[in-house]
């Protein structure tokens, strides 16, 4: 264990609200314990009813009264870059506290960060590009003007298990817009987010723009979704959550975008680059500990070379190195909790009395310390499993076979999920054939989880409602207006002349 990177003692972190980091009224904390080494790191400020109360009213005041969603695209841009430049600057340090709290390895959250640098880079871009349309076809003395103004307060509500870069998914385009914002990230995985409030501060974003809570859902999540003072929800989360959210949100009519779980296939043909597809696959099932909502943990593979394919994925399955996340070979750290580990391996052990067979892997490792589990995989599964329909959310590949490719799509779409999923072919008629059926938000064609600013990220049914990143994601933030203009004399008069 690396422990000259444990800190000697728990970070206090406060709450940001209203230009001010502050402690909770009555003084209660939430702790975190690192999931890998059993290390008390971070004590957060814990956000109550009276908090969220605090941070909405702040978010609507600078909203309704402030400067932000008065500045020009271009001002707001370059508060944005500040941003960034402050976010690569302390990057080595928001990757250490991302890695303490949820386990992942040191080396990957740095490659997130990276990441999190490039989105407020692209988001500064568009805040100078946010426009709408116009229509001089309306007749000589019309004009169409369609603007897009800020929607409002938002609330951003994220996950635990990417912690930074998910809220930079989210944040820097609903600023690019002109909102304000009420943030609430994991209570396992706050302390990047309350870190990220620091750096805000010192580009000198105005105070109320952005106000950070920590807090647990049903005390803090729930009052952001469902007061009326609240224009829009941004959640990234479980879908289990994410429907209640939805309908805390129905009764103010907010807008909602949806983010939310997967199981998603990775589709193999007998002419794919097979040493290739076979990385890919580990990578997709085991990346993050498979705590990924793009989780590959569903292989489709072509009965002709299910069982030498598969071969190959349990010889390499020793090559994961599974171990201590501060570690910079680790490429496999601890699972987010006691809780979470034990349910994935009642989910392995509910498969094999299903009938299916565990190949490799799947018992607990390092018993002294931490929630690590061996990389699984799981073949003999059937369509109708729990292990191939339920997002499990760890290292376990659930493997079915298919004999031909209308089967694959049938397969590969029998699933109420819908994020994203992957094809390995050299044969084009077969790539675009399944790229074309496949009903996932995104379609990796001999590739896995490649990502990109530029590209829209998002999910089919219940995968989610919207897309973040790509060009549209600062006008996902925005009312559209129409401003129908007449020049002139009224024409078309509704009474008649003499009335
Ligand atoms: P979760 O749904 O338990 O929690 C997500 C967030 O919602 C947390 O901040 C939590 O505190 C909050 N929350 C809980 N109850 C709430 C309530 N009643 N009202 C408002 N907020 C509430 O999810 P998780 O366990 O933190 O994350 C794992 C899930 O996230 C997985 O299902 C995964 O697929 C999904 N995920 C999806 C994406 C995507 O982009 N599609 C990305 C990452 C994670």
């Amino acid at each position: 264990m690396l422990s000259n990177l444990l800190p000697k003692s728990a970070e206090h972190y406060q709450m940001l609200i209203d230009g001010a980091f502050v402690d909770a009224a009555d003084g209660r904390a939430l702790e975190r314990v690192s999931p890998a080494h059993g290390v008390l790191i971070s004590r957060y400020a814990r956000a109550g009813a009276a908090e969220t109360e605090r941070a909405i009213a702040a978010a609507r005041q600078a909203f309704d009264k402030g400067s932000w969603p008065q500045l020009t695209g271009a001002e707001r841009s370059k508060y944005l870059l500040k941003v960034a430049a402050l976010i690569e600057r302390d990057a080595d340090h928001l990757a250490l506290l991302d890695t303490l709290e949820s386990g992942k390895p040191i080396a990957q959250a740095r490659g997130e960060l990276a990441g999190a640098v490039d989105i407020w880079l692209y988001a500064a871009a568009l805040a100078r590009d946010l426009s709408g349309d116009s229509y001089n076809t309306l007749g000589p003395d019309k004009l169409g003007v369609v603007v897009r103004d800020p929607i409002g307060v938002v609330s951003l509500i994220t996950p635990w298990n990417f912690p930074f870069l998910i809220v930079s998914q989210k944040l820097p385009f609903a600023l690019a817009a002109g909102c304000t914002c009420v943030v609430k990230p994991s209570e396992m995985t706050s302390a990047s987010t309350l870190y990220l409030g620091k750096l805000l501060q010192e580009a000198g974003l105005p105070k109320g723009v952005i106000n950070i809570l920590a807090g647990t859902g049903p005390d803090v999540g729930a009052l952001m979704t469902s007061d009326p003072r609240v224009d829009m929800v941004s959640f990234t989360g479980s879908t289990r959550v994410g429907s209640a959210t939805m309908a805390a949100a129905a009764p103010s009519l907010k807008k909602v975008s949806m983010e939310l779980g997967g199981k998603n296939p990775q589709i193999i043909f007998p002419d794919a680059d097979l040493d290739a597809a076979a990385d890919a696959v580990m990578f997709g099932a085991y990346f993050n500990a498979g705590e990924c909502c793009n989780a590959g943990s569903r292989l489709l593979i072509h009965r002709r070379i299910a069982e030498e394919f598969v071969q190959e994925l349990v010889r390499r399955v020793p090559h994961v190195t599974v171990g201590d996340p501060l570690d910079e070979a680790t490429k496999v750290g601890a699972l987010i909790s006691a809780d979470h580990l034990a349910k994935i391996e009642s989910h392995v052990a509910g498969a094999v009395s299903d009938g299916s067979r565990l190949r490799v892997g799947g018992q607990r490792l390092f018993a002294d310390r931490g929630h690590f589990l061996a990389p699984a995989i799981v073949d003999q599964v059937t369509g109708k499993s729990a292990i191939s329909r339920e997002e499990l959310f760890g290292p376990v590949l659930s493997v079915l076979t298919f004999d031909e490719t209308e089967e694959a799509i049938t397969l590969a779409n029998d699933c109420e999920y819908g994020l994203s999923a992957s094809i390995w072919s050299q044969d084009f008629s077969t790539c675009i054939k399944m790229g074309r059926h496949l009903r996932a938000g995104t379609v990796w064609v001999n590739t896995f989880m490649d990502g990109a600013s530029e590209l829209p990220f998002g999910g089919y049914r219940k995968s989610g409602i919207g897309r973040e990143l790509g060009r549209h994601s600062v006008a996902d933030y925005t009312e559209e207006k129409t401003l129908h203009f007449h020049a002139g004399p009224r024409t078309a008069r509704w009474l008649p002349d003499h009335a």
